[in-house]
Formats: structure tokens, C-alpha cells, sequence
């Protein structure tokens, strides 16, 4: 396999993109990706924080303990993965982070794998999705896209600027993919307008190093508040308000997180209102 450090965006042509590798390197391992060509894109893609623009290759590390970063999204950061993911993992990365959907990650061949069918759906799904799970019961594992959410970011690429929920997209029949980004297309900056207050709360099966079962990012600017969930949905999920979770569609056994999850935005909530 060949590795190209890319020194300027023109050379990121073609192959499959590697920033800290946490992620692509254990689905190379799995052969869930395969490829001839890696470009390692460290050297082109902005890193830092300055102000509300923070460069897609700052670590996680770096961004849980920068003061500039507001409160979601520093709490988000520290809540994830391990010391060393952290400070390896950009959180350009984290954003296109495939799913941890046990069927998926084993390479059943289910829908997201081009299949017939959701094996999760039928089968052991206790962490999966509560929300848009009729075609892929995926629940999306960052933190940090709820947070982002939460906080209302853009995403700038080297092809045009979104909102952060434009990023993804629920699976269908025709378009598998989640992410919205075009072949070769990369994440540059984030950009994260102001909030008056901001936290970020996590459900998971140990204290430390698990993907969220149930994450939720609020952010308040004056009195209207933005919460968005990890977790729930196959991609990162904006909440329509704090009754939002009535409208969740659980499955069989993942019921408990419709619970779990009202728990946690019943104190986001208070928690943003008293800042
Ligand atoms: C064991 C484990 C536990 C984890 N726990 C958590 C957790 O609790 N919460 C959480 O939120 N995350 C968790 N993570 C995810 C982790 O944070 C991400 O793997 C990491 O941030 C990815 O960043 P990276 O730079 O290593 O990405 P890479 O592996 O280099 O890349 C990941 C993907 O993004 C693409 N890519 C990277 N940068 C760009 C860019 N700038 N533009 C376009 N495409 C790009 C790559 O092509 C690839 O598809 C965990 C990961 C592991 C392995
Ligand atoms: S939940 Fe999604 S990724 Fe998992 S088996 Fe179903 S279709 Fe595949």
C-alpha cells in the first residue's frame, strides 16, 4: 500500500484520507476498508483554535482543555474514548467516525454493507437506535457531533460551508452513506457562533472509555436552548424540544434509553438555564 504525506490539498487525490488514523486504521485491519493509496492529510488541514474557528485537525486533547472552547464541546472531548485516542483522534475524524454497530463492524451484510436486510433490527440491538431506526438502527457514537449540534456549528470544507446537520443523512434504499461529504471533499474548519451557556452529559457502561449510550449536548442563547443526543439515531440527532422524546420509536430492548434520555435533558436543560 502506498502512504502519501500530502503537503498541499492538490495532492489529496484519490485513496482513502488518514489524519490520526484511530479510526481507519482498525477498519484496514478488519478489511472493512480497503485501498491501494492512504493520504496522510496532517499536513494540510488547519489544527488550532483561534476565537470560534477551530482547525478539523485539533486533537481532542487539545480542544478539553482549551479555554476558548465552550463547555459542551471541552466536556464532550474529555468524556470520549481514552487519554491516547485523544490525543491521536482530530476532531475533523471524530465527525466521520463509522458506526459501532456490532453486525457492521463483523461485516454482516446488512444494509449499510449494501445487504437486504438490518440484522440489528431483527437481532441483539440493547445499544441501538431509538429514533429514525426503520432502515438502519445505528445509534451515531460521537459526542462531539452533539455537541456541535448543540452549538449551532458550520462546517467549512474545501468545496463549500454547511451546517453541521447537513453533514448527514439518514440511510435509504439508494444512498447508503451517511455523511453528505463528495468523494475527495474535506473538512477545513469549524466554526461555532456564540452561546450564552453550554454542557454536555453522558450515559455510558463504565466511568471511563465508552461510546455513548445515551449523550446530550445543550446550549442556550438567550432563552431559546439547542439539544441535540448521541447515541440515538443513526446519525447525531437534534432534539424538536424537551418533549422531543416523545416521538422516539424504540426498539424491543432499547426502550431503557428513551428513560435514560430524559433523565439527562431534564438536568441539561436546568443546567443551561442556571449558567
Ligand atoms: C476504542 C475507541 C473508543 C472511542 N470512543 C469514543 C467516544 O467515547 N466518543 C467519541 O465521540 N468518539 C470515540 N472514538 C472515536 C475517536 O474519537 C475517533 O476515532 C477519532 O476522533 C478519529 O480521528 P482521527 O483523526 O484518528 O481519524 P482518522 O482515523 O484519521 O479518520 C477517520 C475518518 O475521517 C476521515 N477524515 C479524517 N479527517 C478528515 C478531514 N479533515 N476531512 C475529511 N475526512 C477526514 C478519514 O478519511 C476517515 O474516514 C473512539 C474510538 C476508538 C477507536
Ligand atoms: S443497525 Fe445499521 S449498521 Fe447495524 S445491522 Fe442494521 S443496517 Fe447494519
Amino acid at each position: 500500500m502506498e502512504l502519501v504525506r500530502a503537503t498541499s490539498l492538490e495532492q489529496v487525490d484519490g485513496g482513502i484520507a488518514i489524519h490520526g488514523g484511530t479510526e481507519v486504521v482498525p477498519l484496514l485491519r478488519d478489511g472493512i476498508l480497503q485501498t491501494e493509496k492512504l493520504v496522510d492529510i496532517r499536513g494540510v488541514i488547519p489544527r488550532g483554535v483561534a476565537g470560534n474557528r477551530i482547525g478539523a485537525g485539533t486533537t481532542l486533547a487539545e480542544l478539553e482543555v482549551d479555554p476558548q472552547v465552550p463547555d459542551a464541546l471541552r466536556e464532550a472531548c474529555r468524556l470520549a474514548a481514552s487519554p491516547q485516542l485523544r490525543n491521536m483522534g482530530s476532531i475533523g475524524g471524530n465527525l466521520l467516525q463509522s458506526t459501532r454497530c456490532w453486525y457492521w463492524r463483523l461485516k454482516y451484510p446488512c444494509h449499510l454493507h449494501g445487504g437486504d436486510r438490518c440484522h440489528a433490527r431483527e437481532g441483539e440491538h440493547r445499544e441501538h437506535a431509538i429514533f429514525a431506526n426503520d432502515y438502519c438502527a445505528s445509534a451515531h457514537p460521537s459526542d462531539v457531533a452533539a455537541a456541535l449540534l448543540a452549538l449551532g456549528t458550520r462546517v467549512h470544507t474545501t468545496q463549500r460551508e454547511l451546517a453541521l446537520e447537513d453533514l448527514y443523512r439518514l440511510p435509504t434504499v439508494e444512498e447508503r452513506e451517511l455523511v453528505t461529504l463528495a468523494p475527495g471533499e474535506l473538512i477545513l474548519e469549524l466554526e461555532l457562533p456564540p452561546v450564552d451557556a453550554s454542557v454536555y452529559l453522558k450515559a455510558m457502561d463504565r466511568k471511563r472509555w465508552a461510546f455513548p449510550q445515551v449523550g446530550v449536548a445543550a446550549a442556550r442563547v438567550g432563552g431559546e436552548t439547542r439539544i441535540a443526543l448521541a447515541g440515538v439515531a443513526p446519525v447525531p440527532w437534534l432534539l424538536d424540544g424537551v418533549d422531543g422524546l416523545d416521538a422516539a420509536t424504540p426498539l424491543p430492548r432499547t426502550a431503557w434509553k428513551v428513560e435514560v434520555a430524559r433523565a439527562l435533558v431534564r438536568r441539561a436543560v436546568t443546567s443551561v438555564a442556571a449558567k
